[in-house]
């Protein structure tokens, strides 16, 4: 199954895609996950990637859909894989259909009053990349699910975090009407915790996996 995780930031995608990506194995591909690789591997993807993420703005398409197509290929994608963070505009959605069929849009909605105090209270883990939030966190400074440490990124600032909401709202939103269209589209409230998000999200994939 090829499933795609839509949602503004901070909507949850990361959270869900790694609980789905264990509980029916499939291979969790972020693009942002990949730039941030880049970027720490100081690589010309991860250069030319840095100067627009810490501005807020997306990556250009075709260096975006070049990477998910060399991504897609690989051996571990052909019984299925999750898409994290792509596509973010139509023309990678267009990208996309030339080369693969998708069997399913989770939508995850969040309200948007919601969103600036998790991404700016986002804490990630730099192993895995499991994401927490401060006021669940306590006193732990190290991933539950791997013992990673876990630090702040460099997007999550009220600053950038409000023309990362800009942009999703102008080139990303548009994608939701867009897969409703082709009826893959499944809406999933994203308001309550991950765990009732989880719950929401697996019912259908069961359904679907009949
Ligand atoms: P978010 O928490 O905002 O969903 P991600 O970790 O998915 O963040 O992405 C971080 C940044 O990486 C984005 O703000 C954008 O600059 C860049 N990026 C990620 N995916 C894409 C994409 N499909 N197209 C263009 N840019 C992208
Ligand atoms: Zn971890």
């Amino acid at each position: 199954m090829n499933i795609i995780l839509l949602g503004a930031p901070g909507a949850g995608k990361g959270t869900q895609a790694s609980k789905i990506s264990d509980a029916y194995k499939l291979p969790h591909i972020s693009t942002g996950d990949i730039f941030r690789e880049n970027i720490k591997n100081q690589t010309p993807i991860g250069v030319l990637a840095k100067s627009f993420i810490d501005k807020g703005q997306l990556v250009p398409d075709e260096v975006t859909c070049k990477i998910v197509e060399d991504r897609i290929e690989r051996e571990d994608c052909k019984n299925g894989y999750m898409l994290d963070g792509f596509p973010r505009t139509i023309a990678q959605a267009e990208a996309l259909d030339k080369i693969a069929k998708i069997d399913l849009v989770i939508n995850i909605d969040v309200d948007h009053s919601l969103l600036l105090d998790r991404l700016c209270g986002r804490r990630v883990c730099k192993n895995c990349g499991e994401s927490y939030h401060i006021s669940r966190l306590g006193d732990k400074t190290d991933c539950a699910r791997c013992g990673g440490e876990l630090y702040q990124r460099k997007d999550d600032n009220p600053e950038t975090v409000q023309s990362r909401l800009d942009v999703y709202n102008a080139q990303t939103s548009p994608l939701i009407d867009y897969y409703a269209k082709k009826g893959i589209l499944f809406n999933v409230v994203g308001n309550t915790t991950p765990e009732d998000v989880f719950e929401e999200v697996s019912k259908k994939l069961d359904a679907m996996n009949k």
